[in-house]
This record gives structure tokens, C-alpha cells and sequence, in this order.
């Protein structure tokens, strides 16, 4: 039985010209705002973190305990907003950002408030061409209403929110690399602490926000962080978007609630698999994401539920894969991005990842020796935890993944030269 769910994030998508302001005030848009600025900004952050709402860009932070961990005071400080979405696999930022503009930015007005910045960002990918249109656009118009610049709707309250486009750098997603890109440096991650809510753009406090998650505030603020609760599971609440790729019938965005078990995502709302091939494997959140098989098809797709299936919500991509799939051809493919994408900083990753794709390419180019699978676990050994930032991590997840639950497809490999399925 499908879950019956209203939908929030996505809904306005369909309706005529929903980009545009007047159709998102007309549909409501901005009451939230009006009823913010009414509200304390300790009562705001009191109520977003009592909604339980976890930052939606993949590492599922509380996002009421983020804006609590902003200095209070008039120092300067900021807000960005991360539209840098590059994990393979994810596509539910651009959906908002091209057909609700308003939505993100009415949460990052209210998000401003609460943490008493007065500059906003919006860091996009260069690559988002219609997003950036939309961006500016929807910004220009915000601006004309008086909610966007001095004084906005006669609160006392200024806010200035401008777009800065990123150079397509996946780790520009991560937020430290983020604020050095927005500074004008080299797109490389920063140690931390210090946090970027303690040192961050400029030096100056920083919240830096997934345009998802942003997108939630204005319904929280409307609707209340116990009707928000109502939603999904006990510590992963509210709606989320799914991004479903790969072998299924349906491809899409599918707004559901968290803990929506993974079964009921793939063989109803994406309408099963596309042919007569049966499941094989499922990456859960994107392609940094540990793969998981058809024994955790029952997973409710919350953050707790997935980390106990052994991978991780991430940003709710799912991409589904049918037997015949080559999963060492898999985890070949998505080691050449994270090789590509590895910013260089550290040498586990820089090295790790180029030493991992070229026995991968021995391996699928039928030159495999044997040691060649111990190899590839001893180099992740040797990522794991020796690099600058969580990419390090992330990047060993799709072989070590595959490893463990496809092993005899590596060792027929290396054994027979040619794909298992060949
Ligand atoms: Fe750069 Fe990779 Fe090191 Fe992160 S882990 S800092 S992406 S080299």
C-alpha cells in the first residue's frame, strides 16, 4: 500500500509559472515570514529544533542546534545557501531552485533572523543554468515586494541575499570548501573546528544551509515544529525528497516521508524495475554511499534505519541497479569521479583514489593479478581515516561496499579475466 502524503516541498511544482512570485504569494508564500518576524529569533531557533529537522545535504545535522550554535549579537555574520548539489545521483535541489525559488529563499529569510545575519549567499553550481536564471530572478522580484534590503515589511529587520556561481567543483558542496570558494580561493575544505557557525566566511560566524533543508523552514514556521514531528519517524522527521535513478521504470523526485521503507520507494512510487531483470543492488544515497543488496529492500529510508542497514541516507538518491549490473564496473566508475574530484589537498585521497582506479582498470581490463582485491582493501585501509575531510571517507565506500557484498564478481575477475555475467 503506497503512503497517501501531502505534499510540501513539492507543492507548488506543477503548478503554472510557480517560480514567480505573485503565484507563490497567491498559493500563500511568505505568511511564514510575516509570522517569523513576529516571533523572538530565540523562539524561532527554539522551534526548529524542536521540529527535529536535519540538515537534507547528506549529513543530516540538526538544523535548530546549528542556528543555535551562532554567536548572538550584532557582529557581522552570514548565511549561505548551498546550491553546489554534484553528488552523482542527486537532482532534488535543482528541482526546487528551478520551480520554487521562493520557497528557499523565504526559509533563508527566516533563517537570517533567527541568527541575526544581514548578508545572505547563494552559492550555485555554474553549471545550473536555468537555476541561476531562477535564482536571480526570484531575488530581483523578492527585493520589489520589500522582502529582500532595508526595513523588510516594516520589522527594522535588513537582509541582502546576491548569487555567486561555483565552477563545478564537487567538493565546493562541502561547506568549508564552499566558504573558500566564495572567498575567491581555491576550492579546498578547511580543518575544523573551528566550525564554520565560529569562523567562517570572512572570519566572520557562518550558517550554511542545504537549499532542501531551507526549503522546510517556511512550513515549520506555519504549520509548527509538532505538526513537522508528525512526520516521519521519531528521529528522522519530516518529508524528504527522493531522487530515483537507475534501472527503474519511473525515474524522478519522489516527495515521501522519512522512513519510507526502500521497497515501497522502488516497486511503487518508481514502478519496479524496467524490465524483466529482477533487483540486484541499490545505492542508497548517492554514489558516496555504501551499496546495499536486496536483503535491506524492507529498510525504512530514515538516517538511523540506513546507518543500521550498514550505509548512509545521505542525500536520498537512490540509485537502483538489475541483475546483470557489473558491480565492479560500478565501483570503477563512480572511484574515476571521486579521482577526478579529489581537490588534492591531502595525499590519502589525492594518491589513494588514483592508486584505487588504476587496479580497478587492471582488474576490469581483464589484467587483474592475484593480490589485486587485497590491494584495493589495503589502499582504502590507508584512505580511512588519514584524510583532511570526509571525502576521504566517503570515496572508499563504493569499493569496500561492493567488496563486501559482491567479492566473487572481483575474484572471477581476476581469475577469468572477463565479467562474471559474460
Ligand atoms: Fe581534498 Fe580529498 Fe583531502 Fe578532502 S580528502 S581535502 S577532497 S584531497
Amino acid at each position: 500500500m503506497s503512503t497517501q502524503f501531502e505534499p510540501i516541498l513539492t507543492r507548488n511544482v506543477g503548478v503554472p509559472n510557480s517560480e514567480k512570485i505573485d503565484v507563490y504569494v497567491e498559493r500563500g508564500g511568505y505568511t511564514a515570514l510575516r509570522k517569523a518576524l513576529k516571533m523572538s529569533p530565540d523562539e524561532l531557533t527554539a522551534e526548529v529544533r524542536e521540529s527535529g529537522l536535519r540538515g537534507r545535504g547528506g549529513a543530516g545535522f540538526p538544523a535548530g542546534l546549528k542556528w543555535g550554535f551562532m554567536p548572538r549579537g550584532d557582529q557581522t555574520k552570514y548565511v549561505c545557501i548551498n546550491t553546489d548539489e554534484g553528488e552523482p545521483g542527486t537532482f532534488k535541489d535543482r528541482l526546487l531552485v528551478e520551480h520554487d525559488p521562493h520557497a528557499i529563499i523565504e526559509g533563508t529569510i527566516i533563517a537570517a533572523y533567527a541568527v541575526n545575519a544581514h548578508r545572505a549567499f547563494v552559492y550555485i553550481r555554474g553549471e545550473f543554468f536555468l537555476g541561476i536564471k531562477r535564482w536571480i530572478k526570484a531575488i530581483d522580484d523578492a527585493y520589489r515586494h520589500g522582502f529582500l534590503g532595508q526595513n523588510i515589511l516594516g520589522s527594522g529587520f535588513d537582509i541582502d541575499l546576491s548569487v555567486h556561481r561555483g565552477a563545478g567543483a564537487y567538493i565546493c558542496g562541502e561547506e568549508t570548501a564552499l566558504i573558500n570558494s566564495l572567498e575567491g580561493k581555491r576550492g579546498e575544505p578547511r580543518l575544523k573546528p573551528p566550525y564554520p557557525a565560529q569562523i567562517g566566511l570572512w572570519g566572520k560566524p557562518t550558517l550554511v544551509h542545504n537549499v532542501e533543508t531551507l526549503a522546510n523552514v517556511p512550513p515549520i514556521v506555519d504549520r509548527g515544529a509538532a505538526w513537522f514531528r508528525s512526520i516521519g519517524t521519531e528521529r528522522s522527521s519530516g518529508p524528504k525528497l527522493f531522487c530515483i535513478s537507475g534501472h527503474v521504470r519511473q525515474r524522478g523526485n519522489y516527495e515521501l516521508p522519512l522512513g519510507t521503507p526502500l521497497r515501497e520507494i522502488i516497486y511503487e512510487h518508481a514502478g519496479g524495475m524496467r524490465g524483466s531483470k529482477p533487483f540486484k543492488a541499490v545505492i542508497p544515497g548517492g554514489a558516496s554511499t555504501p551499496v546495499l543488496t536486496a536483503e535491506h529492500l524492507d529498510t525504512p529510508m530514515d538516517f538511523e534505519s540506513v546507518m543500521a542497514a550498514g550505509s548512509m541516507l545521505g542525500t536520498g538518491a537512490i540509485i537502483v541497479m538489475e541483475e546483470g549490473t557489473d558491480m565492479v564496473k560500478v565501483a570503477q566508475r563512480i572511484m574515476r569521479f571521486f579521482m577526478h574530484e579529489s581537490c588534492g589537498r591531502c595525499t590519502p585521497c589525492r594518491a589513494g583514489s588514483s592508486q584505487l582506479v588504476a587496479t580497478l582498470d587492471r582488474i576490469v581490463g581483464g589484467k587483474g593479478k592475484q593480490g589485486d582485491i587485497e590491494l584495493l582493501e589495503d589502499i582504502c585501509g590507508h584512505i580511512i581515516g588519514n584524510t583532511f575531510c570526509p571525502m576521504g571517507d566517503a570515496e572508499v565506500n563504493p569499493v569496500l561496499s561492493t567488496l563486501k557484498h559482491f567479492r566473487n564478481e572481483y575474484e572471477h575477475y581476476v581469475e577469468h579475466k572477463r565479467p562474471i555475467s559474460a
